[in-house]
């Protein structure tokens, strides 16, 4: 029986997390310092799976593919317990040239995606006719309603979510974290998991972390259509437009290395607006509805950070998803309650707790 813990941070990561190990037992506080779901979770783009997979590392693969495996089943249950949407969509994905088709057929076959080469003409109406990559089981959510949706089933599941309580402190003794320091007061349990995104290596004591966890600023654009306008995910020189069932359409990102500067910039949106006019012609100012930008939880190669954290016994970590957070948030969640219940997990953790052995690491946990 798992005993009480608390999670510092209400994006989609750490409500994953507050699920499962409530679903196994334990009575579970998330602190955020702002809104829940507010961040990156909120900024991002849906899109179910690594944009290119066969160019990431199998680290990356073993957990998206785990997750992806878990995601249709986690939504039901999470829509169920909330009575909220997440706009969940099967919504297949339009990759064109130029893109590597050799590695992009082997990788499709190898892990039993259906793929197809297909005309872009099909898909858009732009005049284009270019051979194309169709994967048709790429699916997507809408992130503001998975964000509503983590929150509500939450609450429901009998977590308890504190938000605008900001986390100033770890206070350890007898090598272990015994309390939380909030301006609202200290927060004691008998476990804590820092699932604090692109601010989890700005937590006091975990700078440490700065090496494996740093924020990648994302801009996004946001269009509105009539309904069909598009009706797949668009991918483009790393670039890609995403269809919402209402017509609105989003444009992104930007991957920006600028520290916690989460302002929007007038080149970023030049670039996402020529990009998507070109994809698309009726993309422009005219139907051009918002523009906002998000912190990703950056990491070396995208490899998130997954497990007992810095020699504490009672301290774990759940962050650094990068690119592909909301994706990987049914199975890195199982993977950190497994972990925390000491159980075998499906996948091995190994490449998500290697990346905490870093010389600076070993010498804070031996202190500890
Ligand atoms: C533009 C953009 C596009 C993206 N597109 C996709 C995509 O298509 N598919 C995909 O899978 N992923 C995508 N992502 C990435 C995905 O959004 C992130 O990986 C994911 O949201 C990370 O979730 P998180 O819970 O770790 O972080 P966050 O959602 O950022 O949540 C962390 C939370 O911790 C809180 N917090 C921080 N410090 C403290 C503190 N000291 N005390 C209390 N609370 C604290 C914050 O307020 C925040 O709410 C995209 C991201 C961006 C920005």
């Amino acid at each position: 029986m798992l005993s009480d813990f608390v999670i510092i941070g209400a994006g989609a990561v750490g409500l994953a997390s507050a699920l499962e190990l409530a679903r196994r037992g334990a009575r579970v506080t998330v602190l955020d310092k702002g809104q829940s779901g507010g961040e990156s979770t909120w900024a991002g783009g849906g899109i179910l799976s690594p944009l290119l997979p066969w160019q990431y590392g199998e680290e990356v693969n073993a957990l998206s593919e785990y997750s992806r495996a878990l995601f249709p089943a986690w939504r039901l249950r999470l829509e169920a317990l909330s009575g909220l949407e997440a706009e969940y969509r099967v919504s297949g994905m339009l990759v064109l040239p130029p893109f590597e088709q050799q590695p992009a057929f082997a990788w499709c076959a190898r892990h039993a995606w259906r793929h197809e080469l297909r005309n872009s003409g099909d898909v858009l109406a732009n005049g284009s006719n270019e051979a194309s990559l169709w994967l048709p089981e790429v699916a997507q959510v809408r992130n503001p309603r998975l964000a509503k949706v983590l929150r509500g089933a939450a609450l429901a599941a009998g977590v308890r979510i504190l938000e605008s309580v900001q986390v100033t402190g770890l206070v350890s003794a007898a090598g272990r974290i015994a309390r939380l320091s909030t301006q609202q007061g200290d927060f004691s349990a008998a476990g804590f998991v820092v699932a604090a995104g692109a601010w989890s290596s700005a937590l006091p004591g975990l700078e440490a972390f700065a090496e494996r966890i740093f924020p990648v600023r994302g801009q996004m654009l946001l269009f509105k259509l009539p309904p069909d306008s598009l009706r797949s995910i668009v991918l483009h020189n790393g670039a890609y437009l995403i269809p919402r069932t209402d017509g609105h359409v989003l444009a992104g990102s930007t991957l920006e290395y600028s520290g916690f500067d989460k302002s929007t910039t007038q080149a970023a949106k030049r670039d996402l607006l020529a990009f998507a006019a070109r994809i698309l012609p009726a993309l422009s100012d005219l139907v051009l509805s918002r523009h906002w930008s998000g912190l990703r939880p950056g990491s070396p190669d995208n490899v998130p950070v997954i497990g007992p954290c810095l020699g504490y016994d009672n301290l774990f970590i759940n962050s650094g998803h990068f690119r592909y957070g909301v994706t990987m948030a049914p199975g890195s969640a199982v993977l950190l309650a497994d972990l925390i219940e000491g159980k075998k997990p499906a996948i091995s953790a190994a490449p998500y707790t290697a990346g905490m052995a870093t010389p600076k690491m070993r010498e804070l946990a031996a202190d500890a």
